[in-house]
């Protein structure tokens, strides 16, 4: 993390200009003002799933704990091959995983040996089965070419190959993902620390906004914000606080505040950012926090709040509901990840694809059009745009499966022109 600002020492930055705040820029200013959660608890294996891992996992054991075979075939001693001729060796006993011979590989002896079985003692090289000729109580092997046999040691694993006891299996900060999870079960560890989860409140602004159950009269429409936060919420491993529907009142918004302050790590709010004559957000937060406004130069998600609510993080995203999503994947999503105690944050993937058809953009602004990515027949990527792209049409979002996104620099684009594609779901 970059050096700590305070939101006033920011704000006065020579080249700090809130009306027309880059992305990247607002992204690595919220990077600078995150303090991640200290508290944790231990977890049985499967329960750390989706968990951040609070200590460094060191393995207790060599893995693999002995040298075995990587193939099915039989185990000689190297000295015993011949580049030159075949050699006939006796077949002394049989190694399969788990159940190993007791004897040492004598001179002029192999053994039948199984993937993963322990090596005897004096074998130091595995002969595939499939170029070796068995015949009674024997097993002949052709000159080392033939046998594919480059060098001493070879279709052998060696003991602590993977991990050596005592190494870093795991560090503190990653995630547990299912990877993870059986490598923490092969080290025979049943119980990890994990970062308690966050808590994040949310609610949304809005008098016009009605909750599921209720009837919708003139000009309202239901909530679907909350909806969209708890998905993409649930997704990063929050533990959520919904608060629900706040009416358009200062008394009302502050009071939401102060409760939501008081119980979460991080709270989010929808609409009520737009500066216009309800929108009371900005108001309140100055008035219990510490607030930086921006009008993010990008389209759509354009205004977007960050601030301090006592020792909460507040994030104020736009009403509409793409720019709810948009602002969340492009800021919030990657700050939670930060203030969960992750420290390996893998970006969500990004690549190039060919555009199908044109889009029209004005310069100045990055932005994010919902788009549906194909693999072509080639093996190439395409991507064209999913319906309109209106920032409260929220089934451009649904038919899409990643962003088309536009940078600052970029005008208007062809279709056949590489643009950059970022999806939705990735590892998160
Ligand atoms: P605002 O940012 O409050 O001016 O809202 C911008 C637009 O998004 C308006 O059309 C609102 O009705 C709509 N909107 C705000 N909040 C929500 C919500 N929670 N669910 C659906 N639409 C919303
Ligand atoms: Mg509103």
């Amino acid at each position: 993390m970059s050096t700590p600002l305070t939101l006033r020492e920011l704000s006065c930055a020579d080249d700090y200009d809130p009306n027309s705040m880059p992305v990247d820029r607002a992204r690595q200013y919220i990077g600078t003002f995150l303090t991640p959660v200290t508290a944790t608890e231990r977890v049985h294996v499967r329960a750390a799933l989706g968990r951040v891992l609070a200590e460094d996992i060191l393995s207790p054991i060599a893995v693999p704990g002995h040298d075995n075979s990587a193939m099915d075939g039989y185990a000689v001693r190297f000295d015993d091959l011949r580049a030159d001729a075949a050699v006939t060796l006796k077949v002394t006993g049989t190694s399969f995983a788990g159940k190993p011979v007791a004897h040492t590989l004598q001179p002029g002896a192999a053994v039948r040996i199984m993937t993963g079985g322990v090596m005897p003692v004096g074998a130091d090289t595995v002969v595939m089965q499939e170029v070796a000729t068995k015949g009674e109580g024997t097993v002949t092997i052709p000159p080392l070419a033939d046998a594919k046999i480059r060098a001493r040691g070879i279709n052998t694993r060696k003991a602590g190959e993977d991990l050596t006891v005592g190494s870093v299996a795991l560090q503190r900060g990653w995630r547990v993902n299912p990877a993870e999870l059986g490598l923490i079960a092969s080290l025979g560890i049943n119980e990890v620390t994990v970062y308690r989860k966050l808590r994040v409140a949310f609610f949304s602004t809005g008098d016009e906004l009605r909750s599921l159950g209720q009837q919708l009269g003139a000009g309202e429409i239901y909530d679907s914000n909350r909806y969209t936060l708890y998905g993409m919420l649930t997704r990063l491993g929050c533990e959520i606080i919904d608060m629900g529907v706040i009416v358009d009142e200062p008394a009302a918004v502050e009071a939401a505040f102060a409760t939501a302050a008081g119980i979460a790590d991080a709270v989010i709010t929808s609409g009520g950012v737009s500066v216009g004559e309800a929108d009371y957000i900005k108001a309140v937060l100055e008035k219990l926090g510490e607030v930086l406004f921006w009008k993010i130069a990008m389209k759509p998600g354009r205004p977007l709040a960050y601030g301090k609510l006592g020792a909460s993080h507040f994030f104020g995203l736009p009403g509409n509901p793409v720019s709810v999503v948009v602002t969340f994947y492009q800021f919030v999503r990657e700050a939670l990840l930060t203030l969960s105690g992750q420290t390996r944050l893998p970006p969500l993937p990004t690549f190039k694809a060919t555009l199908r058809s044109p889009i029209k953009k004005a310069p100045g602004r990055t932005e994010f059009q919902r788009g549906m990515f194909v693999q072509d027949a080639d093996g190439g990527c395409s991507v064209t745009v999913t319906g309109d792209q209106g920032s409260g049409i929220l089934s451009s979002m649904s038919q899409a499966n990643c962003f088309i996104i536009l940078g600052p620099t970029t005008g208007n684009v062809q279709a056949g022109d590489l643009v950059e594609v970022q999806m939705f779901e990735g590892l998160v």
